[in-house]
Formats: structure tokens, C-alpha cells, sequence
């Protein structure tokens, strides 16, 4: 693995949890010497979000990301959240995490409340031009059509557990998944990485969870994990994967994304 060569991004970590407070700086530090560059640092309510906000002006790696977590159904939260991200477009790297959870969410009206926050949160990613980082379990399927049929542009899917069947239609309207280092220990993540192309291919950690081993604090550094499973799946070398997953995060978020 090439170390400190600070290219890779983190494209989905929750940096802004408590269980980082103690140590968040050597988190980073840890990062950085794993040759990861900047972190798109996501969020679940308004809290986290100002936090992710107010962190990144003390760490520079972090770029901040504000959304709402799918099982939040509150209109309310949502408003807040969309009048939030207006006010913060310039300093927002994405728009996450957003989506459909139907794991969580069971009930038809809940589930068509939850369709239409998620779409109001497409939309705006589309008005202003911001990627959107999206969250769905037990919804592939729904989520890439209502990507489809809202004409969505810059889109990254996040720990996808859908089908690789269900992937392929976002695939080719240009979305990209994005791989955790748990891929190690999950079929289902093997098998999507072997059905995508590598050029749809991000890479995540999904901090503090989704780690190599079950249960333990996972952290950016990581991410090396992830990109060394992608390669042995994939049968072709670790270089070849670093270069594709660093073109493909710039395709996405831009060229400038490590840019403290
Ligand atoms: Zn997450």
C-alpha cells in the first residue's frame, strides 16, 4: 500500500461522532500517514451538521456534508436541514447522508413520508449543484429509481445493499458506489465489487462502523483495507485501483477536493 502519498479520499465517515472526541487529531494524523488526503465528513441531523461545519475550520482535511438520516421523519427537521444547506452551500462538500431506509422503516405511510424528504433533498442537490451521499438499505431498488426519475447528476451510493442487478441502471447514468472496509467480511459487498465496473468505484470507511472486525471503532485509515480487497477481488493490482478510485472521486466531487 503507498503511504503518505495523501491521495485517497474517505467519501463517507461519521468524523464528527463522540467517539472521536478524544482522539479526532490522531485520527487524522493516522490518516494522512495511510495516504488518505481529505475526508468527506457526513452527517445525520442539524447538529452534526453544524458540527462538521465548525470541525472542518480546524481540520482541513474534513469537508463537511449535512443531511438528514433517513429514519428522521420530521418535516420540520427537513426544513431546517434544506434552509441549512442554502445557507452553507459554499462551505458544503455534499449533500448526505439522505435517503431510504426500509430496513428501519416498515409502514407504507411512513415509507412515503420518508420517498418524499429524500426526493426534496434530490432535488436540492440538483439546484445547487452539490453531490448527493446517499444512504439506502433494504432499498436499492427504490432509490435508484427515484434517483432516475428526479434526473439526480452527481450521486454517490453509499454501502449499497442492493442487488448488483438494481446497481446497474445507476451505473449507467454515471453514479458511483462507494466500498467500506467490511467488504472483507460481506458477500454481498464482494459480489458487488466484482459486477462493477471499476470506473463506478468510490471508497468509504463509514466511520465509526462498517470496519474490517465486527464491533470495533473503524477509522480512515482504513481505507487502505478497503482498496487492497477491491484489488484481490478484482485480480489486478492495488495501484490500478488507487489511481481509478482517486480519478473517480475528482469526477465527482472535483479536482480540488483535497485542497485544504
Ligand atoms: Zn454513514
Amino acid at each position: 500500500m503507498p503511504t503518505c502519498q495523501c491521495l485517497l479520499v474517505d467519501t463517507h465517515a461519521h468524523l464528527c461522532a463522540a467517539d472521536f472526541d478524544a482522539d479526532r487529531e490522531a485520527v487524522l494524523q493516522r490518516a494522512r500517514e495511510a495516504g488518505v488526503g481529505a475526508v468527506i465528513a457526513v452527517g445525520e441531523d442539524l447538529a452534526d451538521a453544524h458540527r462538521n461545519v465548525r470541525l472542518a475550520k480546524t481540520h482541513s482535511m474534513l469537508k463537511p456534508a449535512a443531511g438528514l438520516y433517513p429514519t428522521i421523519l420530521d418535516l420540520a427537521q427537513a426544513d431546517a436541514m434544506e434552509t441549512f444547506i442554502r445557507e452553507q452551500r459554499f462551505h458544503l462538500a455534499a449533500i448526505g447522508e439522505v435517503g431510504l431506509d426500509f430496513w428501519v422503516v416498515k409502514d407504507e405511510p411512513q415509507r412515503a413520508l420518508q420517498q418524499e424528504i429524500f426526493e426534496r433533498f434530490i432535488d436540492l442537490s440538483i439546484e445547487l449543484n452539490l453531490p448527493l451521499n446517499v444512504h439506502s438499505r433494504s432499498a436499492g431498488r427504490h432509490v435508484v429509481s427515484l434517483l432516475l426519475r428526479h434526473q439526480a447528476l452527481r450521486v454517490q451510493l453509499h454501502a449499497f445493499d442492493g442487488k448488483a442487478g438494481a446497481a446497474l441502471p445507476a451505473v449507467e447514468a454515471g453514479y458511483f458506489f462507494s466500498i467500506p472496509p467490511s467488504v472483507v467480511r460481506s458477500r454481498q459487498k464482494q459480489k458487488l465489487v466484482r459486477q462493477l465496473p471499476l470506473s463506478a468505484i468510490l471508497v468509504e470507511t463509514d466511520s465509526p462502523v462498517l470496519g474490517a472486525v465486527p464491533n470495533q471503532r473503524n477509522e480512515p485509515a482504513n481505507l487502505c483495507l478497503a482498496v487492497t480487497a477491491i484489488a484481490q477481488i478484482k485480480s489486478i493490482p492495488v495501484l490500478d485501483v488507487v489511481a481509478a478510485v482517486v480519478e473517480n472521486t475528482q469526477r465527482l466531487y472535483g479536482e480540488d477536493i483535497q485542497d485544504g
